[in-house]
């Protein structure tokens, strides 16, 4: 979730160092963390390779923390006139501690992700005596100290899981906020005697497969478009731009952006996306580090989201005498 925000900078503190592959990217670090949370934050700060002023802790138990809360601790954090910034939500639960009941309105629950200004939080965490603290922001907010501590309300679901039972309700968003979607176009192709340059997946392909359409008539933006108001329960391309004077030779670029601008709207991200390109002529292969870094860009996603398989259609049928190219497109569309 934390790698869509494209951070350059990603730090993974873990208990057990022989990961599965999967979860390894280039731009991610892994560092060992200790016995106590305090021990691997403390570890992860003086081992690190990244140079950083500012730094964002995060415990993965908290795995439906939203973009938002962490872009708003983002900015605040660079702006510099804060040492810590916390996020905190209200307790709406009546409190009793021992025989005692609190002030509920007085209560703060403290969550993460939490951001600090890194040389003062590793200093801090060098003078800590007590290794079994719970979280990085009480170094900063105990009474004799005086550091510039901002609290922000946050009002969005940041779920901790830490109880068997918390799974469930975890499971209950995911259900409620997962769609999928699914999208197909195919174009008619001719051949000609010399290359000529068609739009697919967003890049200029010089080939001698001429595609016939109305539009630039890119297969591969038309299906993935598809696939996107699909998810969304909204029809498809050809409801909200018919073949008219207005879409002759559109740009396929602003069917997606169209798109995309309803997914955001309705508050959605691309979870991934899996291209199926059928055609004997052009071979995508040769474009396929080009065009996926097209697609990242123009979908605002990283290359671990999305997949592009090409194959040919043996020889048979339409496709297999080179007159069509056809793509399917299939995507999941996580609530943000
Ligand atoms: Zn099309």
């Amino acid at each position: 979730m934390i790698e869509k925000l494209n951070f350059s900078k990603i730090t993974l503190v873990v208990n057990d160092l022989s990961l599965p592959k999967t979860i390894l990217n280039k731009k991610i670090e892994i560092i060992k963390g200790g016995k106590y949370r305090t021990i691997s934050v403390k570890n992860a700060l003086l081992k690190s390779k990244y140079k950083a002023k500012n730094v964002i802790i995060h415990d993965c138990a908290r795995l439906v923390c939203s973009h938002k809360l962490i872009n708003k601790i983002a900015n605040l954090i660079t702006k510099g006139n804060y040492d810590c910034i916390v996020p905190y939500s209200n307790c709406s639960d009546t409190i009793l501690d021992k025989d005692k009941y609190l002030d509920r309105k007085k209560i703060k629950l403290i969550k993460t992700p939490q951001a600090f200004k890194k040389s003062k939080l590793l200093k801090l965490h060098k003078l800590n005596k007590n290794p079994k603290l719970t979280d990085d922001s009480q170094l900063f907010t105990e009474k004799f100290k005086k550091f510039e501590v901002k609290f922000i309300l946050d009002r969005y679901i940041n779920l901790k899981i830490t109880y068997k039972e918390d799974l469930e309700s975890l499971n209950y968003l995911d259900y409620k906020d997962f769609r999928t979607g699914l999208g197909y176009d195919i174009h008619r192709i001719i051949k000609v005697t010399n290359k000529q340059y068609i739009t697919l997946g967003g890049i200029k392909i010089l080939s001698k497969a001429k595609i016939i359409s109305h539009s630039d008539g890119d297969v591969i933006l038309h299906a993935i478009t598809d696939s996107i108001l699909g998810a969304l329960s909204l029809r498809d391309i050809g409801t909200y731009f018919p073949n008219n004077k207005k879409n002759f030779r559109r740009n396929s670029k602003d069917f997606l952006n169209f798109a995309l601008e309803k997914m955001r709207k309705m508050k959605f991200l691309i979870g991934n996306i899996d291209l199926m390109i059928v055609s004997e002529r052009p071979k995508i292969n040769p474009y396929y580090d080009k065009m996926i870094k097209e697609l990242c860009s123009l979908l605002n996603i990283t290359e671990n989201s999305i997949t592009i398989k090409a194959t040919t259609n043996e020889k048979s049928g339409l496709i297999g005498d080179e007159k069509f190219i056809a793509c399917w497109s299939s995507l999941s569309l996580i609530k943000n």
